[in-house]
């Protein structure tokens, strides 16, 4: 049987990363606030994908400035949500799963919305779950984090920097393991440029769901 490439998500998926929703309530103020002086008064919600439209956008007519703002944004953004961060809860059916993998060798990447000082902590913490439990930790062979280089998932983008990070073959099978529409999506939109990629919703493991290739 083929050894599938393994894509992961983190946040919901592995472990779940507690903020505070009022911190998040803040954040999107002070996004605001940036963005009003060029002319941008909408929405910020999800977070991410509307952020990405909204300074693509402005870019169109403000050029650089746009481009320095977007990095700060950025920026500021990782630094928030790792200082945001109340606790970190393992998901133990997502963890098991992932060592499993690992156990076999596959080939595992983990691909994120998250930043990655918050996703280090949650890595850490996921790392001592499964030693707690007597399971072997995942060797990641690529990390993908939020960056304002790259659109983020449900854009199909990090899953292919990621492969292609991997030293992925073109042809053997991918599984994109997450818990929202924004990993199916992505996964759906790789999938139709011709990448053998499925998508496996963590919340409805058991094993039998990844085609028989776990286990
Ligand atoms: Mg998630």
């Amino acid at each position: 049987m083929t050894t599938p490439f393994a894509l992961w998500d983190l946040d919901r998926t592995l472990i779940r990363l507690e903020i505070d929703i009022e911190d998040v309530k803040r954040w999107k103020t002070k996004i605001k606030a940036r963005l009003a002086p060029l002319g941008w008064d909408g929405w910020l919600s999800p977070m991410l994908p509307t952020l990405e439209n909204a300074l693509d956008t402005l870019q169109e007519t403000h050029g650089e400035r746009v481009a320095g703002l977007r990095a700060d944004l950025y920026r500021n953004l990782d630094d928030w949500e790792a200082q945001a961060l109340q606790g970190l809860t393992p998901i133990h059916h997502g963890i098991e799963h992932l060592c499993a993998l690992a156990e076999r060798d596959t080939p595992l990447a983990l691909v994120t919305n998250n930043g990655k000082p918050a996703a280090d902590k949650a890595l850490r913490a996921l790392d001592e779950y499964a030693a707690s439990q007597g399971w072997t930790p995942p060797s990641w062979r690529a990390q993908v984090f939020r960056t304002h280089h790259r659109p983020s998932k449900p854009a199909p983008d990090m899953l292919a920097f990621a492969l292609q990070t991997m030293g992925y073959d073109g042809h053997s099978p991918a599984l994109m393991f997450g818990d929202s529409d924004s990993d199916r999506f992505s996964a759906q939109a790789l999938a139709g440029s011709g990448v053998p990629i499925k998508f496996v919703d963590v919340r409805s493991l058991p094993l039998q769901s990844t085609g028989g290739w776990v286990r």
